[in-house]
């Protein structure tokens, strides 16, 4: 059989209302940029808090470029272990009041580096159904089994971890779910993961900086840092710079520093991205307020989509003062028809669909920031709301959420290289 040409493959996502394209951003990025050459408001940035363009931030990383150089040189295992890293990893691991953390290149690096360390072949990791791609990815790389439990159904998880016949790995959430906007059952989960001796691993990307006391994030707000053994955040979003972590034990640094091959394979972070972080790291714990903000834009947005008959997703664990708010539509071509109706009116709110979604839930996800206008965030839930009636099926708004068709997949087997031995 031949492999279909890619201008071929290109055209079948097309058909299938799934083609992407990336949208230009030129000069800065900030609560408004200018998009395709437009002046737009941006409504689907994790630069949360306004710290990408905080000029604290972007002179720390002017600064390390300057006095220090410009890479890392090496994979920190090698030579490129630097004194700009570990003081950063110091400052993040007590900001998660854990004893020790572990810098990778990127949040999908920092996720699919860890659960395939920490996970083995046969051993079984818990994942949520509606768990970051990067964590998906994770799981596939790792030797074990993935279970998937419905998304936040600690029932069907519970269930799960009494009838394996091998033990539990790994039980791995999202903290703050990244389409949806609702937060994990934390204290269920750490309740399961004691019971059954697994390890307890929360992905709190959407969460630093901006959930819970001084934006600690999902794990401190419920009180559960002491129960969590391993965070994984990113400095991609609220931190304004690039790179990520984990934030963990001292014990189980040392074993990812052996075991992960994204930290073991790849040069170390540039000081540059580092110090910018450590910079807004330092923004956050100084300026409190920044998250408050940030809280009271949610709202703002969401109760002025509301005022327009729209509500967001609210499933059970919806927090009504996340930054992330999803309006589904549905169908991903009228999920894209919204988006670009908003866009001619200066509102950009990308279309999210799968396989970032579940299929049939393509929506518009907005996230707020901290440096955005009230007054520009009420204007574009009037905007948001008249494109997504337009292209409503029959002109109103109400999208019931398909529930997921069939049975639950109980163990999804990750596909093993070749070379490796059947398993017994
Ligand atoms: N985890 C979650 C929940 C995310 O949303 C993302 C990025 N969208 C990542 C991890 C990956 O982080 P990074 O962008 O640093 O690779």
């Amino acid at each position: 059989m031949t492999r279909p040409a890619a201008a071929e493959q290109v055209d079948e996502l097309r058909r299938a209302g799934l083609y992407r394209r990336m949208r230009l951003i030129e000069g800065a990025q900030g609560p408004r940029v200018s998009l395709d050459g437009r002046d737009v408001l941006l409504l689907c940035s994790n630069n949360s808090l306004g710290l990408a363009e905080h000029p604290e931030v972007r002179l720390a990383g002017a600064e390390a470029y300057r006095d220090i150089c410009a890479s890392a040189g090496a994979s920190r295992l090698v030579s490129g272990n630097m004194d700009v890293h570990e003081r950063l990893e110091g400052r993040l691991a007590s900001f998660h009041r854990q004893e020790a953390a572990l810098l990778f290149g990127s949040g999908y690096l920092a996720n699919t580096g860890t659960i395939a360390a920490l996970a083995r072949r046969g051993e079984v990791v818990y994942s949520d159904a509606l768990n970051h791609a990067s964590i998906v990815d994770g799981c596939r790389l790792a030797g074990a089994e993935t279970f998937i439990y419905r998304h936040r159904d600690v029932e069907h998880l519970g269930w799960a971890l009494k009838r394996a016949d091998r033990p539990a790995a790994l039980i791995v959430s999202d903290g703050l779910f990244s389409m949806d906007g609702d937060v994990a059952p934390l204290a269920w989960l750490v309740e399961l993961a004691r019971r059954h001796d697994a390890r307890l691993m929360i992905d709190e990307a959407h969460a630093v900086g901006t959930f819970g006391p001084s934006g600690q994030g999902t794990i401190a707000a419920a009180g559960l840092s002491d129960e969590v053994d391993v965070t994984s955040g990113t400095l991609g979003k609220s931190l304004g710079s690039y790179g990520a972590y984990v934030a963990t034990s001292a014990e189980l640094r040392d074993l990812l520093v052996n075991r992960a091959r994204p930290l073991i394979f790849s040069t170390g972070l540039p000081p540059a991205v580092a110090a910018a972080a450590e910079a807004a790291l330092g923004i956050i714990e100084r300026e409190p307020h920044r998250v408050e903000q940030l809280r009271e834009n949610g709202e703002t947005l969401r109760s002025a989509l509301a005022a327009e008959g729209l509500e967001g997703i609210a499933g059970e664990g919806a927090d009504p003062g996340t930054q992330i708010i999803p309006l589904v539509i549905g169908d991903p071509e009228r999920a894209v028809a919204a988006c670009a109706r908003a866009l001619e009116q200066g509102v950009y709110a990308q279309a999210i669909r799968p396989p970032t979604v579940p299929e049939g839930t393509s929506r518009l996800r907005m996230t707020v920031m901290a440096s955005h206008e009230p007054e520009d965030l009420r204007r574009a839930a009037s905007v948001i709301a008249a494109a997504v009636r337009a292209v409503a099926a029959d002109g109103e708004y109400s999208i019931e959420i398909p529930e997921p068709e069939g049975e639950p997949e109980v163990y999804r087997v990750a596909p093993e290289p070749a070379s490796r031995a059947p398993r017994s």
